[in-house]
C-alpha cells in the first residue's frame, strides 16, 4: 500500500513538472512556476553595445582620465589625446582609482599602425584584472609567439581559443566578465577567478579558471588580496592606446 501511494505520488509530481514545461497543455496551472518578485532592474543599453550602458562606470571617455592614477599616486603620465591613452614607455603601469571585483568589462585598444619588433615585444601592453590577472594585450596580427601569451591569452596560463586579431594601427575590443577569486581566512583559495572574454565580438576565454596572479617566470600562484582591488594597465615599452572604457561592477 506505502509503495502504491508512493508511486502514485512520484507520477503526480513527474506530470505537474511535464505540465508546467509545456504550458499548452491542459490541466496545470502555468503560474505555479512564475514568479514577479523581485522585478528585473532596467538598464538603459547603449546606442551599440560597445556604448556604456546607464549603469557603468565610465573609465575613460577620450579625455577625463580622472579615475586613473600612476603608479607612485599622482596623476598619470601617459599621453591623453586624440580621445585615447597612449602608454608613454618608462612611465610604468596605470591603475583605476576605485577597486572592483566582479565584474563587466568593456575596453578598447590599439597597437601602432606602425610595426616595430617582433613577437612579445610587438604592441605589448595588457589589462590586469584586480591588479593581478593579465588579459595580455598584443599585436597578435601575423606575429608569432608562444600561444599563452598572444592576445586573447591570460598571460603564461590560458591560450585563446582563436585568434580574432585585428591589424596594427587598427582598434580592437575586449569585452570582459570578470568573477573574482574567493578566499579563506587562512587564505587558502575558496574559489578562483574566473573570466570571459570576447575579442573583437569573438570568444576567446569562456568563463575559464584563472590559475593564479600572472607571473613571467614560474607558475601562476594566488596570494589572498581584497574583494575589490584596482584595475591595472601595462607598461611594456610599446606605445599602445586605450579608449571607451567602462565596467559595470557585478
Ligand atoms: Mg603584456
Amino acid at each position: 500500500m506505502t509503495q502504491r501511494l508512493l508511486l502514485i505520488a512520484c507520477f503526480t509530481s513527474l506530470s505537474a513538472l511535464t505540465q508546467a514545461q509545456q504550458p499548452n497543455r491542459a490541466g496545470g496551472d502555468p503560474k505555479l512556476s512564475e514568479y514577479y518578485d523581485p522585478a528585473i532592474r532596467v538598464v538603459a543599453p547603449g546606442k551599440t553595445a560597445a556604448d556604456a550602458p546607464a549603469d557603468a562606470v565610465v573609465l575613460f571617455n577620450g579625455t577625463d582620465a580622472s579615475a586613473w592614477e600612476s603608479k607612485d599616486g599622482g596623476p598619470i603620465k601617459w599621453k591623453v589625446e586624440n580621445g585615447a591613452m597612449t602608454v608613454v614607455s618608462g612611465t610604468g603601469i596605470i591603475r583605476t582609482k576605485q577597486g572592483f571585483g566582479d565584474c563587466q568589462l568593456h575596453i578598447e585598444w590599439r597597437t601602432p599602425a606602425e610595426v616595430k619588433g617582433d613577437g612579445q615585444g610587438r604592441g605589448n601592453s595588457g589589462i590586469f584584472l584586480m591588479g593581478k590577472y593579465e588579459l595580455q594585450v598584443l599585436d597578435s596580427y601575423n606575429n608569432k609567439t608562444y600561444s599563452n601569451g598572444q592576445a586573447g591569452s591570460i598571460y603564461k596560463e590560458l591560450p585563446p581559443l582563436v585568434n580574432a586579431s585585428r591589424g596594427p594601427g587598427e582598434w580592437q575590443t575586449y569585452d570582459i566578465i570578470f568573477t573574482a577569486p574567493v578566499f579563506y581566512p587562512d587564505g587558502t583559495v575558496k574559489s578562483q577567478a574566473r573570466i570571459t572574454v570576447l575579442h573583437n565580438g569573438v570568444l576567446v576565454q569562456n568563463n575559464m579558471s584563472i590559475w593564479g596572479s600572472t607571473q613571467y617566470i614560474g607558475i601562476a600562484n594566488y596570494e589572498k588580496h581584497s574583494d575589490k582591488e584596482p584595475i591595472q594597465l601595462q607598461d611594456h615599452g610599446n606605445p599602445v592606446s586605450y579608449r571607451n572604457i567602462w565596467i559595470r561592477p557585478l
